[in-house]
């Protein structure tokens, strides 16, 4: 059966990115056609400035969502990151197969790495080797796939090359996995600047809707969205990126192809409305779910731990394969 494993980072609330570009993939598809794999990675959430308390907080409510968005523990495996050994043991033997150079090259490390130095701040050496540790994740269970947003694409072809670069050195040790990615809202952007994606970790901000967003709150921040110079709607990421994100947020909301959907509208107005009225109909039944499972909080850590039990089943022999096949 294929195995499919996939994460998101407690550093902020969820988002409707996350959900677009990922979870709901998960939770429609994957977990039913894949043994599948989801982890709150929160090692990754220590990368940057953090408060111990909240990364806490974060992972809860991200498992607390994971389930909210329909991951059925009889289906797939949820669990933290942390609670498994493995990912940490793993992560630094392909460490001795990386190199500085390649890891200098990830484009997210060089974006917040610089956002990091701008604010004055110094840089976790955790930030640099970041994707080591992702790979970790990934090999450390034999993945086939990994579903993700387009974001972390790069991420996974570093994650092919360390597979290859062992496998070749010390003999056949890791599956080498692929990414794949969702047909439309691979990255949704932010609606106030849709040049750059809508992310959890950035400042909370008007331009980022969050999964629990309130109906009125999601209305608001749909309404104001920046849109671009010109006034008929044209689906075009690159001249025109505000109106073509909310075709893209309103097609995938709604299982309709953007491009189609730009015929259908002469005005601003009535496209903001009817993606903002998708979008809190799409987020109304994960709410629900949510508030019902925060009134059982004893239920999803049961549903951690018995995850992170088979999760550590599964990796360990990889593990022990790893550290014998390059001499430990
Ligand atoms: P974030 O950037 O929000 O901290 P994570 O690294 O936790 O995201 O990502 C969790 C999943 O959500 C990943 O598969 C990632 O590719 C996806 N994702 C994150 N932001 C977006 C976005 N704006 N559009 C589409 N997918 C996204």
């Amino acid at each position: 059966m294929t195995r499919v494993f996939s994460g998101v980072k407690p550093t902020g609330h969820l988002t409707l990115g996350n959900y677009l570009g990922a979870m709901r993939q998960w939770a429609a598809v994957d977990q039913h056609r894949a043994d599948a794999l989801f982890c709150i990675v929160d090692l990754h959430a220590l990368t940057v400035d953090h408060d111990p308390a909240r990364v806490r907080r974060l992972s809860r409510q991200a498992a607390t969502l994971l389930l909210a968005a329909g991951l059925d523990p009889a289906l797939c495996t949820v669990f933290v990151q942390s609670h498994v050994d493995e990912h940490a043991r793993l992560s630094y033997v392909l460490e001795c197969v990386a190199t500085d150079g390649e890891m200098r090259r990830m484009i997210q490390y060089k974006e917040k790495a610089a956002r990091e130095r701008e604010r004055g701040g110094s840089v976790r050496l955790s930030l640099l080797t970041y994707p080591v540790l992702m790979a970790a994740d990934i090999l450390v269970y034999g993945t086939d796939e990994v579903p993700v947003g387009d974001d972390q694409a790069q991420h996974v072809e570093l994650t092919r090359d360390l597979a290859v670069r062992f496998n070749q050195r010390y003999g056949h040790t890791f599956v080498v996995p692929k990414a794949t990615l969702p047909a439309v809202a691979a990255r949704v952007m932010n609606l106030q600047d849709p040049t750059s994606k809508m992310g959890k970790s950035d400042d909370s901000g008007p331009g980022i809707v969050y999964l629990l967003d309130e109906p009125d709150v999601v209305r608001k921040k749909v309404m104001r969205a920046v849109t671009d110079s010109g006034r008929e709607i044209v689906y075009d990421r690159e001249e025109r990126p505000g109106v073509t994100n909310l075709l893209e947020i309103l097609a995938a909301c709604t299982g309709g192809n953007p491009e189609a959907l730009s015929g259908a509208y002469e005005s601003y107005g009535s496209l903001k409305k009817d993606t903002a009225e998708a979008v809190v109909e799409l987020l109304r039944p994960v709410q629900e779910r949510h508030r019902a499972l925060c009134a059982d909080p004893g239920y999803v850590e049961g549903v951690l731990r018995d995850g992170a039990e088979r999760a550590r089943a599964l990796a360990r022999p990889t593990v022990d394969a790893a550290y014998r096949a390059i001499g430990l």
